[in-house]
C-alpha cells in the first residue's frame, strides 16, 4: 500500500526564516503530528553534530517542531544516544555541552535537550524483535519510554549506508553503545601493504585507537575496530579495504534496530527529513565536507521507508543521476529500503504531495 509523503521544496539562498516558514507550511498541511496526544511526552529524536560539522539539522527548525508538537498540548524534549567513537558526543556531559555549543538551547528550540548516560544499565532497554540478524536490539530507554517520536532528520551520504535518512537516525541513533557495536561489528578493514605510503592519515581519523604505523605501514587492530569506515574515506591511495557484504550487513541491522524502535508504536511516529546542505559524509564527520546535490526540501511522512525512498529520489533527480552511487559506489542504500519494506516497517510506494 502506498504511504503519503508530504513535500515542500527549498533552495540554497533559502535562510533560516524562510525554510522556517515553509516548515511550518508543511506541518500545518501535513497533519504528520496528528498522532500526536495532549499529554504525551514526545521524544525528537535529532543529531546534534560532531564538532566542527555543520550539516546537523539548525536549532531553529527544531523550534517550530517543538512549538507544533507543544500546541498539541504535547511536551517535547531533544534527545540523542552517546556515540560508540571518541568525539565531543561519547558521553552525555560532553555531548550535552556540544548540543549546547552548536545552539540547542531552550532559549533557541524552547524546549530541553536529555542525554541519558547509556553506559548505565538503567538507561538502556533491550527489545525482543527475533530477526534475521538481531534478536534482542539494545536501545536507548529514553526513547523506548517516550509516549510519541518524532525522528528529524538531515539527509546525506554514508561511506557504508550509501545514505543517511530516517531509518538511520533512528536505527542506528536510537541505539545504545552496545547496540551501535552490534550494528557494526562485522566491519574492521584490512591495509593493503603495497598501496599503503604511511602518511597517517587513518591513524589521525580513527575514532577508537585501532591503528598505528609500523615502518611507514598502516596496522589496524581489529579487537579495537568499531567499523565507523572513517578511515577508508580519507586514505588517499585506496589502501583501505573492508568486505562491502559486512557493509549491508551494517544496513539490515540498522533496519532491524528501527524495527525495534518502532515496535509497538507504529501509529506514535512522525518523521521529518531535511534534504538541505547534501553532504558527502554524515554529521558524525567532525570536519566540514563537501556537498553532493543542491538542496532539495522539507519531508514529512508517518512512514520512514517512503520519506527515506522519496528523498531518495528527488535528490537524484536534482542531480539528473545517481548521486548516492556515484560517490559511493560500494555502499548501495537501496538495500536498507528494500529490506526495511521486506520486514514490514513500511512501503517503497508513495504518494508525493507537493505544497
Ligand atoms: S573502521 Fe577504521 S577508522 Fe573506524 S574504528 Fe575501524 S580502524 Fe578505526
Ligand atoms: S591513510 Fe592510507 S596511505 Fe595513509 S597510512 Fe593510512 S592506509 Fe596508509
Amino acid at each position: 500500500m502506498k504511504s503519503k509523503v508530504y513535500f515542500i521544496p527549498a533552495g540554497n539562498a533559502d535562510d533560516i526564516q524562510v525554510i522556517n516558514d515553509k516548515l511550518k507550511i508543511l506541518l500545518d498541511e501535513s497533519r504528520v503530528f496528528d498522532f500526536i496526544s495532549k499529554t504525551d511526552k514526545a521524544a525528537v529524536k535529532v543529531h546534534f553534530g560532531e564538532e566542527g560539522n555543520t550539516g546537523f539539522v539548525r536549532p531553529e527548525h527544531l523550534r517550530v517542531i517543538c512549538d507544533e508538537i507543544a500546541g498539541r498540548g504535547a511536551s517535547a524534549f531533544l534527545s540523542d544516544a552517546n556515540t560508540l567513537y571518541r568525539g565531543r558526543r561519547l558521553n552525555s556531559c560532553d555531548h550535552l555541552k556540544l548540543a549546547y555549543e552548536h545552539g540547542f538551547t531552550k532559549e533557541i528550540t524552547g524546549v530541553d535537550v536529555i542525554i541519558p548516560d547509556d553506559a548505565k544499565k538503567e538507561n538502556v532497554a533491550a527489545i525482543e524483535i527475533n530477526q534475521r540478524y538481531i534478536k534482542s536490539a539494545k536501545l536507548a530507554r529514553i526513547f523506548v519510554e517516550a509516549d510519541a517520536l518524532v525522528a528529524v532528520s538531515h539527509f546525506k551520504g554514508h561511506i557504508l549506508t550509501g545514505f543517511g535518512g530516517a531509518l538511520k537516525n533512528i536505527g542506528m541513533g536510537c541505539a545504545s553503545r552496545e547496540g551501535k557495536l552490534a550494528q557494526h561489528c562485522d566491519v574492521a578493514p584490512v591495509v593493503h601493504s603495497d598501496r599503503c605510503i604511511g602518511c597517517g592519515e587513518c591513524e589521525i581519523i580513527c575514532p577508537a585507537g585501532a591503528i598505528h604505523l609500523e615502518n611507514k605501514k598502516s596496522i589496524v587492530d581489529s579487537s579495537k575496530c568499531i567499523g565507523c569506515a572513517s578511515c577508508l574515506a580519507v586514505c588517499p591511495t585506496m589502501a583501505m579495504f573492508i568486505d562491502f557484504n559486512a557493509g549491508d550487513k551494517v544496513q539490515y541491522k540498522m533496519v532491524e534496530y528501527s524495527l525495534a524502535v518502532l515496535k509497538g508504536r507504529k501509529n506514535k511516529t512522525g518523521f521529518i527529513n531535511f534534504a538541505v546542505k547534501i553532504n558527502k559524509e554524515c554529521d558524525c564527520w567532525g570536519m566540514e565536507n563537501p556537498r553532493i546535490a543542491p538542496d532539495v526540501g522539507i519531508l514529512a511522512s508517518n512512514d520512514p521507508v517512503s520519506i527515506d525512498k522519496a528523498s531518495l529520489d528527488l535528490v537524484n533527480k536534482s542531480c539528473g543521476k545517481d548521486i548516492f552511487k556515484a560517490t559511493h559506489p560500494e555502499g548501495n542504500g537501496l538495500r536498507q529500503l528494500e529490506y526495511a519494506q521486506d520486514i514490514g516497517l513500511g512501503s517503497l510506494d508513495y504518494d508525493l504531495i507537493e505544497l
